[in-house]
């Protein structure tokens, strides 16, 4: 058992950043979590705290319902693997899997049982007599993960363990530490400032802001429904087109006209939005819901003619970049070999799917319009 409790808790460093701000969070027993955020937002030390490395300026920390905020390291059963692998590199893999049992004074025999169950599980055998500079990224990695693996913890904790690896091996590992998370079922709590590594991995996810929680959710949640521009803008790639404008009433149809005054959408009856009725406010749209030529009188999409400033081609599918305002939008697409940079294509903007934002606060006005 290991739920994990952050009760308005903050740190403030000796030189007053204020790193963490009064976070809130509950982590059930063998969930695991993501912290995501920009570099500088609070994640680490957040991980900090929880393992102890970090003491608690104000707040309350809970691990099984007990508050740890006296509980020195050693005693909170938590094994945290690092981004810079943190081997001793003059001891062999097995030895470096051992040390920290051997200092424990456990026995020989259920080190060595200990050791090679993590190894097996790790598939890393064939390494266990090589030492740190004979090993590739990904060996140490699975070394320093094995590691955290034999005192067999009541908490795993990551901290961006996957930043020094290539991007391939970067989403090998990522899949790996799913299968081994299957394998353990322990609380994993996991920090990275990678959405995309955040979203495939975290059954939740937390995403931070200067030093603050913007938002809990699922990863689909997230991404369907931001509480915030921040989170619009740090979550999905490419990053949701945000658009300025105003709300209008016209002959008592809701209408939003973008600054410009080139894209104009009827919107349907909405309590919300009507409280903004020729105020200023953000609209934002994923790529994927912009399309192209498709359903020119369906009355749930607005529709914008843009000339094509160029095209990304990814393969399966491709963006197409165009100009509003003076930003650049992007229409992510089917792959179409039939689009050419400076085309004139007729864009169609899912009323349904667009997003509104107060304008001064950032805060999603109805999270989406239906
Ligand atoms: P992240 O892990 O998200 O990159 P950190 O938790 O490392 O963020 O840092 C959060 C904030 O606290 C940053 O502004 C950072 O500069 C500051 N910070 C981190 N450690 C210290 C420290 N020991 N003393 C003062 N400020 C610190």
């Amino acid at each position: 058992m290991a739920e994990i409790k952050f009760e308005n808790v903050s740190k403030i460093y000796a030189d007053k950043t204020v790193a963490v701000d009064n976070i809130n969070l509950n982590i059930k027993d063998k969930e695991f979590i993501v912290l995501v955020g920009p570099s500088g937002c609070g994640k680490s030390t957040t991980l900090r705290m929880l393992v102890g490395l970090e003491d608690i300026s104000k707040g309350k920390l809970y691990i099984d319902n007990k508050c740890v905020n006296k509980l020195p390291p050693k005693d909170r059963n938590i094994a945290i693997v690092f981004q810079n692998y943190a081997l001793y590199p003059h001891m062999t893999a097995f030895d470096n899997l051992a040390f920290g049992l051997k200092i424990k004074k456990i026995k020989k025999k259920e080190i060595y049982k200990r050791v090679m169950k993590a190894a097996e599980i790790l598939e890393i055998e064939d390494l266990l007599q090589k030492k740190p500079k004979s090993m590739s990224g990904g060996q140490k990695q699975r070394v320093a993960i094995g590691r955290a693996i034999v005192r067999e913890p009541k908490i795993f904790l990551f901290d961006e363990p996957l930043s020094n690896l290539d991007a391939k091996l970067r989403v090998q590992m990522r899949i790996e530490i799913t299968k081994l998370y299957q394998r353990l079922k322990t609380t994993v709590v996991y920090v990275t400032h990678d959405q995309v590594e955040a979203m495939t991995l975290g059954d939740r996810i937390v995403v931070m802001d200067k030093g603050k929680i913007q938002q809990i959710g699922t990863p689909q949640n997230l991404y369907s429904h931001p509480n915030n521009l921040f989170v619009a803008g740090f979550i999905g790639t490419p990053p949701m087109n945000i658009i300025n404008g105003e709300i209008i009433s016209d002959n008592n149809i809701l209408k939003f006209i973008d600054d410009s005054k080139d894209l104009k959408v009827n919107l349907p009856d909405n309590n919300a939005l009507k409280n903004y009725i020729n105020k200023k406010i953000v609209m934002g749209i994923r790529s994927e819901d912009i399309q192209y030529n498709e359903n020119t009188d369906n009355e749930n999409f607005a529709i914008l003619k843009r000339k094509i400033l160029f095209i990304e081609q990814l393969g399966h599918e491709i963006y197409v970049y165009f100009q509003l305002q003076n930003k650049q939008l992007i229409s992510r697409l089917k792959s179409d070999n039939s689009l050419k940079k400076n085309d004139e294509i007729n864009l169609s903007f899912n009323i349904q799917k667009m997003h509104f934002f107060d304008e001064k606060t950032g805060l999603t006005i109805n999270k989406t319009i239906n």
